[in-house]
């Protein structure tokens, strides 16, 4: 009543699911990880507090919530400056 194909399927389904619910997430953030925004701008930190995007200066953050995850981006310019998982 299984055949092979429904079962590679089956696994393929799943194992794709796992990854789009943990490992794509991952990758997203670390693409743009706050570590290394922060090792990148050191200019753009008073110690933890962000004073000045790179592009523009602007000094104000806003939060784009994507659902798992967030895009930190720059309110004056628009840049995307890092990323988090929320
Ligand atoms: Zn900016």
């Amino acid at each position: 009543m299984y055949s092979p194909t429904a079962i590679v399927l089956t696994v393929g389904v799943i194992g794709y699911l796992i990854w789009a619910n943990t490992g794509f997430y991952s990758w997203w953030v670390n693409k743009k990880k706050f570590e290394d925004f922060k090792t990148n701008n050191p200019g753009s930190f008073d110690g933890n507090k962000f004073i000045s995007c790179p592009a523009c200066g602007g000094d104000y953050i806003f939060v784009r919530n994507k659902g798992k995850v967030s895009s930190h981006l720059c309110k004056q310019c628009g840049k995307e400056l890092w990323r988090s998982r929320t």
